[in-house]
């Protein structure tokens, strides 16, 4: 073996032999695809929890990224070895599925496919640690189902919605903008819940737009009842606040039709689309009739009642020019998820033909205000009061790229858990609170079974151990000391709430540190890690193209 560099400076170690080496399968194969398995998950391990440490990861055009996220962590790493991928695909859908937790749902398939490893060694058949997984796994959410509690923030009031935003704070405590989580716990939850059904128990986390600007204080992040476009008005005179506001949204080309100058000679092939301009008088006549369709055309827009025109393509100066003549202010190069956001708010429709423009297709909103940050030029626009609809903007504000990219993807985070709240109100006790619980429910229940399932049942409880293990060693106590000091306790004193105080706050009840998760998202990361790792179980063999020996 020996070690190597790329042209981005990035390792990477080459394996000589490897041409030489011959396929592998069965129980070799097994074991070698855990191998590649649980090198990805140590990646992850130092990353969990509110004294993870985060990752930099540079990409291949020399971008940087930091962040303590498991997905992105994962996507980045460009994993090349087959089972690894699957480890990704995991923590993808765990992304997926709940949005949160796919740091600890990695970790947690490692340390489980670990412990498989130990229990092939004694001979045990991969199909019977397979089962003795999943029977451990059914008593593990039956646990998780148990312990768990309900809470009501179902009347709106401020005294109401405290458990929702502590279990918000909780996700992005362990982040890079945990020193400012409760102002944006609190943004989180408005959020979820102004865009929410509560009838139906669910939210639609399309109509929040998560959006930011580089410059400014974390602490400027704000909460936008509306859609923010990151445009200004087309012309500086243009007033820069609407009352109020009738909006049209064009999706058409807001010009005639261009007749190319250079063109003066109509060519045999194209006789009839050349425009043949040698006089002044041509040109004038051309000017002319160009102005009079970009008069008909705004005479049009403001015939329908339009206030403001959204434009997803340009124009030129002379209809700018025009449209601040006639009073109609004007955005241009809007791009189209922001049309459609802003079509989703106002209840506007979106026109991709002139023709098509009436009243009926007009969106409205009571203000739109051009704001601009600090001593930069930056102007946005933000359009708020939109009526029917609730769509907001989470808009965040931070020192440069890779802080804005980080606390969008806590935020999104954090979004999910109060989701995930919505659609179900039980939550369980973080700190490794419940997975301790569940390994002693385990290892109890795995004294009942009489066959070899017992072992693999035993290993899937010490398996669930990593994760209060981890969040220990990473904050900088000692692991197993820890770990049998607070298990004890819970044995002794029948409290699953107890878990790893992190923080040093000297109290291990998790109750007492509000750290909650919510109990959809404990119960996937088990039943997902289970899964892959029976998956993993069942592979015996890897064939790759051109490879069939
Ligand atoms: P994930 O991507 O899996 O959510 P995190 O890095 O966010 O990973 O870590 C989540 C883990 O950290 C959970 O097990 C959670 O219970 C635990 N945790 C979060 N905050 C605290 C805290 N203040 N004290 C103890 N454990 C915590």
């Amino acid at each position: 073996m020996s070690l190597a560099f790329d042209e981005y400076g990035r390792p990477f170690i080459i394996i000589r032999e490897q041409e030489k080496q011959s396929r592998v399968k069965g129980i070799e194969a097994v074991k070698s695809n855990i191998q590649a398995a649980k090198a990805v998950s140590r990646v992850l391990r130092t990353s969990l929890g509110p004294k993870g440490m985060d990752k930099l990861l540079q990409g291949p055009d020399g971008d940087i990224v930091i962040t303590n996220d498991g997905a992105t962590i994962l996507e980045q790493m460009e994993v090349e070895h087959q089972v690894g991928k699957l480890l990704v695909e995991l923590s993808k859908s765990q992304d997926h599925e709940i949005g949160d937790g796919t740091t600890g749902v990695t970790v947690l398939a490692g340390s489980l496919l670990e412990q498989a490893e130990s229990l092939l060694d004694r001979g045990i058949h991969p199909l019977r640690i397979a089962e003795g997984y999943e029977m451990a796994c059914k008593i593990a959410t039956a646990e998780l189902e148990r312990i768990s509690t309900r809470f009501d923030f179902g009347t709106g009031t401020k005294e109401d919605l405290e458990p929702l935003i502590k279990t918000c704070m909780t996700t992005l405590s362990s982040k890079i903008v945990g020193r400012y989580k409760r102002p944006l716990a609190e943004m989180c939850v408005e959020a979820v819940l102004t865009v929410a059904d509560l009838e139906r128990k669910d939210v639609n986390l399309d109509l929040i737009k998560l959006d930011g600007k580089v410059g400014g204080r974390l602490e400027d992040s704000r909460l936008v009842q509306g859609v923010i476009l990151d445009k200004d008005m087309s012309h500086p005179q243009m007033p820069k606040e609407l009352h109020d506001v009738k909006i049209a949204i064009l999706t058409c080309p807001f010009e005639p039709p261009k007749p190319k100058t250079k063109h003066k000679v109509a060519t045999s092939s194209h006789p009839k689309s050349q425009v043949d301009i040698d006089t002044v008088e041509k040109f004038e006549a051309l000017r002319g009739a160009e102005k009079a369709y970009f008069t008909d055309m705004v005479r049009a827009c403001k015939a329908s009642g339009a206030t403001l025109v959204v434009c997803q393509w340009g124009f030129d100066d002379e209809a700018n020019h025009l449209l601040m003549h006639e009073g109609l202010p004007a955005v241009r190069w809007v791009g189209g998820v922001e049309i459609e956001l802003l079509a989703l708010a106002t209840g506007a429709r979106i026109v991709p033909r002139f023709q098509e423009l009436d009243a009926s297709k007009l969106g409205s909103a009571a203000l739109v205000k051009e704001v601009s940050f600090g001593t930069t030029r930056d102007r946005m626009l933000l359009v708020e009061g939109c009526p029917g609809s609730r769509a907001v903007t989470l808009f965040v504000r931070g020192g440069n790229k890779m802080v804005l990219e980080e606390t969008k993807r806590s935020l999104h985070d954090a979004l999910c858990v109060a989701r995930n709240l919505v659609r179900d109100n039980r939550v369980v006790y973080g700190g490794g609170a419940a997975e301790m619980a569940c390994s002693l429910a385990v290892e109890a229940a795995a004294e009942r079974v009489g066959g070899v399932e017992q072992y693999a049942m035993r290993a899937f409880a010490d398996a669930l151990d990593v994760i209060p293990l981890s969040l220990a060693e990473n904050s900088g106590l000692a692991p197993i000391a820890s770990l049998t000091e607070v298990k004890t306790r819970q044995l002794t004193e029948g409290d699953p709430h107890l878990g790893i105080d992190c923080n040093d706050l000297g109290t291990n009840d998790m109750r007492a540190q509000n750290v909650f998760e919510t109990l959809a998202g404990k119960r996937q990361q088990l039943q997902l890690a289970t899964q892959v790792c029976k998956m993993i179980l069942k592979i015996d063999d890897v064939i790759k193209p051109n490879e069939y020996a």
